[in-house]
């Protein structure tokens, strides 16, 4: 229907258009012809002598208005003039007398429809383009679906995503099972006079499956599921968002019972008043739009809308109060539990080797969530594929491990020998410290083998088991291992190197947030300084709030650094006294490019680890400098 109306108002305008045009080029017809303009005594003189033949007077002024006529002819030897005159009523009676033929034209009356078109036409156009989208945005129109909300509506096609497929996060899944008995059977609830929630509130970091929960709540609950990003109602127009926002839950009551998901939230429901229009914005009216849907529902429990974020912080704070988003479930990182279930989860459809043990994966990927652990394992079959074996390999999976921590190796960067040796004095500078300072996560590989964007080399270092909580011991021994790689460079070559510098950088991160949010310095005490802002239109924290003085800033400073230099003493003292075994694992390290755990605990210990490659390692294809594989090897 859209489109036609769209198109009958085009050909209307179109028409519109080629009559005036029309119009225009017809009436002076007589410009034509050429005439000469002469003067008005020069006619006079003519007249007189009798050279004129025939004369044509053309008053254009209405009845009663006195303005000058046109007067054109032609002489008797053929020329055509014009000129302008005012007395023209005496002037064609003494023209007629002098035997000149005479025509009077009535003024040209311009037709009613030609004066319409002219004058009123471009007045209507624009009133019409005015209406047009002033329509649209007040959420009636359908012409160009403005106002329609993207959301996608599945009704049969429900994903068939159930809660099986979500793993490593129980609590979650029961609070969703929870709300979703609420869609099932609301009777039990409203018959107890308790009013059921209106919004469920997905938290937690990404990739942890939120989004995968609320598409297997949909799966599970057996009702229409209409999925929206919260992108979809932020829109240059005002008002657009809004519209949407109506038009979905509008949409919704007509399915009803049924689930509403808007995913990221954050989107559309920051806080009120932080942008730097004023505060009174597009995205402001979206949210208040839907703030009235929510505060419309009427709690008898046949629309759920489940939103997910990542960003709570950011939310405007009408969004969580009761009432509104009144239910808040956390999707956190996976504890080892719940990395082993979302692995087995991940491996159902893939043939694995005997040696393959989850437990142990589960135990190497800390802090790795759901959507990395799919990538882990996808990345291992890929690897397989290019080792052309038909079973994934432990050998592969800790490869995948390594890939989605750091990035793909980069056998084929080259780096000069010089380079290299101090790259991996670098490296064992690191983990010698790990190794040395008590109660620090074990080293688990020692590599020299560039990866990803920028690591030339790197020391991984696991951690037994999941913590919590970090004490001022922990963050000061891990100051000192960022600090190792460093003191390495400077005691073996006598010069540094811009190798350091993330290291550096995170060091001063962790030291500034010890004296400043963890009260972990003596002299500024447990007082909190400073604050991050959120800027709202970047996204970023770009702005800290700075509640403390010029001398607590200079004593920050002079906190932080003495941090720092404590911690780089320790690491100077522990690596000059080991001096002589750094000299002989870091040409192991030379040789090989890679140690793993066991092989570095070894000549720690002052075990002499023989030094030829490992015979069962696989050679690793090339790869390009892209990080791809060279072409052949995909099949
Ligand atoms: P989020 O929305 O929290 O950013 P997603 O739900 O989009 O994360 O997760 C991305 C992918 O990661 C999912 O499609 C799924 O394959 C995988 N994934 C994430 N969390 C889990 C989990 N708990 N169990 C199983 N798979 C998961
Ligand atoms: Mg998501
Ligand atoms: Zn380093």
């Amino acid at each position: 229907m859209g489109r036609v109306v769209k198109n009958l108002g085009l050909y209307l305008v179109l028409i519109l258009l080629v009559v005036t045009m029309v119009n225009m080029f017809l009436t002076p017809e007589d410009t034509q012809k050429q005439y000469d303009e002469i003067s008005y005594s020069q006619f006079l003189s003519e007249l007189n002598a009798g050279h004129i033949r025939i004369l044509q007077i053309r008053n254009n002024t209405q009845p009663g208005e006195s303005s000058a006529a046109v007067i054109q002819g032609e002489m008797q030897n053929g020329q055509r003039f014009l000129t302008y005159g005012l007395e023209a009523g005496k002037l064609a009676d003494k023209a007629a007398a002098l035997g000149v033929m005479v025509t009077v034209e009535a003024p040209q009356k311009s037709t009613w429809w030609t004066s319409l078109i002219t004058t009123l036409f471009p007045t209507l156009l624009l009133m019409g383009v005015w209406l047009y989208f002033l329509y649209n945005m007040q959420g009636g129109g359908r012409v160009m679906s403005f106002s329609r909300s993207k959301a996608k509506l599945f009704l049969d096609n429900r994903p068939k995503v159930t809660f099986d497929d979500v793993a490593g996060c129980d609590e979650s899944k029961e609070e969703l099972q929870e709300v979703i008995q609420f869609l099932k059977m609301p009777e039990k609830f409203t018959k107890l006079g308790a009013k059921v929630p209106h919004g469920v509130l997905l938290v937690g970091p990404p990739g942890t499956g939120k989004t995968l929960l609320a598409r297997a709540a949909a799966g599970e609950a057996n009702v229409p599921f209409f999925c929206a990003s919260g992108s979809d109602f932020v829109e240059m127009f005002v008002g657009v968002g809004a519209a949407r926002v109506r038009d979905l839950f509008a949409q919704a009551k007509r399915y009803q019972p049924c689930i509403i998901f808007i995913d990221e939230m954050d989107a559309v429901g920051r806080h009120r008043g932080a942008g730097l229009g004023g505060g009174h914005d597009e995205r402001e009216q979206t949210l208040n739009q839907i703030l009235v849907e929510l505060d419309g529902f009427d709690g008898k429990g046949n629309i759920i809308l489940i939103a997910a974020t990542n960003r709570p912080d950011i939310l405007d704070p009408a969004l969580l109060r009761p009432g509104r988003f009144d239910r808040h479930i956390t999707v956190d990182r996976p504890d080892v539990k719940g990395r082993e279930a979302i692995l087995k989860v991940h491996m159902k459809d893939k043939i694995f080797a005997g040696d393959v043990d989850v437990s142990v994966l589960a135990r190497q990927t800390p802090g790795l969530v759901g959507a990395d652990l799919e990538n882990l394992i996808n990345e291992a079959a890929l690897l397989t594929a290019r080792h052309d074996r038909d079973k994934i390999g432990m050998d592969e999976l800790e490869e995948g491990i390594e890939r989605v921590m750091a990035g793909p190796e980069r056998r084929s960067r080259l780096i000069s020998e010089k380079e290299k040796k101090i790259i991996a004095y670098h490296e064992v500078g690191h983990a010698m410290v790990a190794k040395v300072l008590p109660d620090s996560d074990p080293v688990h590989k020692i590599s020299i083998i560039p990866r990803g964007h920028a690591a030339l080399g790197y020391t991984l270092q696991l951690p037994e088991e999941d913590r919590f909580l970090t004490s001022r011991s922990d963050l000061m021994n891990r100051i000192s291992i960022l600090l190792s790689g460093r003191v390495a460079e400077e005691l073996v070559f006598g010069d540094v190197t811009s190798g350091a510098a993330n290291d550096l950088d995170r060091a001063t991160q962790t030291a500034r947030q010890m004296v400043t949010e963890l009260g972990m310095s003596e002299k500024l005490g447990l007082v909190k300084l400073g604050g991050k802002r959120e800027e709202i239109f970047l996204g970023r924290d770009i702005a800290e709030d700075r509640n403390y003085s010029e001398e607590v800033a200079y004593a920050i400073d002079q906190e932080v650094k003495a941090i720092i230099d404590a911690c780089y003493a320790r690491a100077r003292d522990i690596l000059s006294e080991r001096r002589a075994l750094m000299d002989k694992i870091a040409s192991v390290l030379l040789e090989r490019e890679l140690l793993d755990g066991s092989e570095f605990d070894a000549l720690m210990n002052g075990e002499t680890a023989d030094v030829q490659p490992d015979e069962n390692v696989p050679p690793l294809p090339e790869t390009r400098d892209d990080g791809l594989p060279r072409d052949g090897f995909l099949a």
